[in-house]
């Protein structure tokens, strides 16, 4: 392995600290990887999720000890805040890793386009019934809706579109 391929190894092991199942790859939040051959500091830069999640602090705490903690001395991680993260940056892995976790995947602007202002319908992540209603905008986190299938009748979370 490259250092760089070493580096991303590393980085692929953080994990989303909201929902544990979906790595920063997944996620969608890692731009660019950046390993210098000699000095072996490496630069990441990541893109921020919403500004209501306190999320980012860590995963960007737990980049720099993944990597530091595998001989990688002082990584620079660094915050890209333009473009803006948008859900449609979550992986399609990804979100089938949230559907099988219980948590709704976002929809796609392709989705919601299509929805034409008419309420969305968020699929249930258990039995894929669309017969679901919106019990709050908030659920187990900010970033989250509380949900319930009216067919299997199990609350779920949504992870809501940005
Ligand atoms: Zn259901």
């Amino acid at each position: 392995l490259t250092t760089k391929e070493q580096v991303i190894e590393l980085i692929s092991q953080v994990n989303d600290p909201e929902v544990p199942v979906l790595s920063v790859f997944d996620l969608g939040v890692v731009r660019n990887i950046e390993v210098n051959e000699t000095t072996r500091v490496a630069h990441v830069q990541i893109t921020p999720t919403y500004s209501g999640c306190p999320a980012m602090d860590v995963i960007s705490t737990e980049i720099k000890i993944a990597i530091t903690s595998r001989g990688f001395p002082m990584p620079i991680v660094e915050l890209v805040l333009s473009p803006a993260w948008t859900t449609d940056w979550i992986s399609e892995a990804g979100k089938e890793k949230l559907r099988k976790y219980g948590i709704a995947p976002p929809m796609t602007r392709a989705d919601r386009a299509a929805e034409f202002g008419q309420e969305t319908e968020v699929p249930c992540p258990r039995c894929e019934s669309t017969h679901t209603e919106q019990l709050s905008l908030f659920g187990s986190t900010a970033c989250k809706a509380l949900h319930r299938c009216l067919d299997c009748l199990e609350p779920f979370d949504y992870f809501k579109c940005h």
